[in-house]
């Protein structure tokens, strides 16, 4: 696996190689370089060089360069979402979703090119005088990865930063560096962006660290889990950067005694189970109103046992495993903590074998009854497929929990008839993304997508809201 630098591809010089996986079968499909500073530097250089230049191309020729590069993703949709899936883990579907979400955020990009990139001017502020604001673009951007998403989550930043005439480093999850590498091939031998305007590194820790504190970096994006989220948010602050800091979270979804059942349960199974679990906007605790628990308890169970697992690329495949041998293990860890804290297991997931893949790193859906708020399952992010069950008296209670229960508040969902409820629900949420009869509540590119509480570090958040963040004000007040 390669870093691309200034348009070139590079060996990396680090003598610390890592496998990654093909977590359908536990095999090693490949070995990715931590990067060194050295590199970490060369690429910011590379993307300094590339800046002025690119910054000087008038912006509908840069958004030229989108329209390819859609074109391009388009074209390589079915090879990207198969390697997602292979890299990743997830069904084929969930990746063909995520490259959609992809492409939408390049057409996103392109049209805030043209409208929000603008700048305004107030005609005769004073007798003679003239006031203008433009929009510019500042210079170098990192971006850093969680390998949850391998490829939709660099462009909630990266066509953003490059059509507004900034120039990129992008840094994928060390566990997931397949897909990105091949879209990095994609821009390199199809869109042929300028070199420098896009470069590629891979590694941990100290790559991300170089990345942040080299001088000519203007910025960082990060989507990762919270203790990371907020290192890099302090150290983008020690440095003088910007910084947009998505952290992890603890999803909760209400279903009140109003709820239409039917409508819940698949929403509700897609949201706890799709991706097995490892997404920023699963549901995690699942909370039941009253009466509500007779009425789901029972179908939510029985549809978690019926999910099929398997290989992501099977077509039957329902939940694909898990991303690592050591997310497993974690997973599984929770689960023990919930038994010993006397929750009780109405679904066990953990023997879940699929007979032609024994090494593959597979878990079953896992349905905690009788969960306690003070439990750690109800409060720490397991980022896996495990549903804790917590029963609540009404929608107050709810709402109480789900803002004081975690520190997290990414997403949080309600199931309900009630207008009234629904809106008390919205406003009394401390999340940044909240579903209405909806299980995962994923803003379109359109939306900006961040979180609050612990979730979230900054201002501006990812997709459309990226426009101020990848640009500077400048007025001009004018005489003539
Ligand atoms: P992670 O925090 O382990 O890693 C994210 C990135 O940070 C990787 O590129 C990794 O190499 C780098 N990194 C890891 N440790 C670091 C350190 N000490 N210093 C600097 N960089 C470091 O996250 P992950 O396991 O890849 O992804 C899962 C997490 O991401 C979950 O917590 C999930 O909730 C979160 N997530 C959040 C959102 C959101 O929008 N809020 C979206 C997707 C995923």
């Amino acid at each position: 696996m390669k870093l691309l630098l200034g348009g070139e591809w590079r060996e990396s010089e680090s003598e610390d190689k890592r496998d990654f996986f093909d977590p359908a079968s536990g095999s090693v499909i490949g070995r990715v370089p931590f990067s060194t500073k050295e590199e970490a530097n060369l690429a910011v250089e590379s993307a300094g060089r590339a800046f002025e230049s690119w910054k000087a191309l008038p912006i509908t020729d840069r958004a030229k360069f989108l329209f390819k590069l859609k074109d391009v993703l388009e074209a390589n949709a079915e090879e990207l979402a198969m390697l997602n899936t292979r890299n990743h883990g997830k069904t084929l579907e969930e990746s063909r979703g995520d490259v959609r979400r992809t492409v939408e955020n390049v057409d996103v990009a392109i049209s805030i090119a043209h409208t929000l990139a603008r700048g305004t001017l107030l005609d005769q502020i004073s007798p003679g005088i003239d006031e203008e604001m433009v929009k510019e673009p500042l210079g170098v951007f990192a971006i850093i990865c969680p390998f949850n998403f391998p490829v939709m989550i660099p462009f909630w930043f990266l066509p953003y930063a490059i059509v507004l005439g900034d120039t990129v480093v992008v840094k994928p999850s060390e566990i997931t560096p397949l897909p990105m590498q091949r879209v990095a091939s994609l821009i390199q031998d199809q869109v042929k962006l300028p070199a420098g305007v896009f470069n590629l590194v891979h590694g941990g820790s100290e790559v991300v660290e170089s990345l942040i504190a080299n001088e000519s970096t203007k910025g960082v994006t990060f989507v990762g889990s919270s203790p990371v989220a907020r290192k890099v948010y302090r150290l983008a602050g020690e440095h003088g950067k910007r910084a947009i800091a998505n952290g992890g979270a603890k999803n909760s979804i209400v279903v009140m005694p109003d709820a239409e059942i039917d409508l819940a349960v698949p929403s509700m199974i897609s949201s706890f189970f799709g991706n097995s679990g490892q997404r920023c906007l699963a549901g995690a605790n699942l909370l039941l109103v009253g009466e509500a628990k007779e009425r789901v308890l029972g179908k939510f169970a029985d549809a978690a046992s019926r999910l099929k697992i398997g290989p992501g690329v099977k077509p039957d495949t329902q939940m694909g495993p898990v991303v690592s041998a050591a997310a497993k293990e974690r997973i599984l860890k929770y689960v023990q903590y919930g038994l010993d804290e006397g929750a009780y297991i109405l679904k066990d997931g953990r023997t879940a074998k699929v007979a032609e893949f024994p090494g593959g790193f597979y878990l079953g859906a896992t349905v905690f009854e009788g969960v306690a708020p003070d439990m750690k399952i109800a409060k720490d992010e397991i980022f896996g497929p495990v549903a804790s069950i917590l029963d609540v008296e009404d929608l107050d209670s709810a709402i109480n929990m789900i803002n004081r229960g975690t520190d997290f508040g990414n997403m949080a969902s309600i199931f309900t008839s009630s207008g009234r409820a629904a809106r008390e629900f919205r406003r009394g949420i401390r999340a940044g993304n909240i579903g209405i009869n909806i299980g995962v509540a994923a803003p379109s590119a359109n939306f900006p997508f961040g979180g609050m509480k612990g979730s979230f570090f900054g201002v501006l958040h990812a997709q459309i809201d990226t426009v101020d963040f990848f640009t500077d004000r400048k007025t001009t007040i004018t005489r003539w």
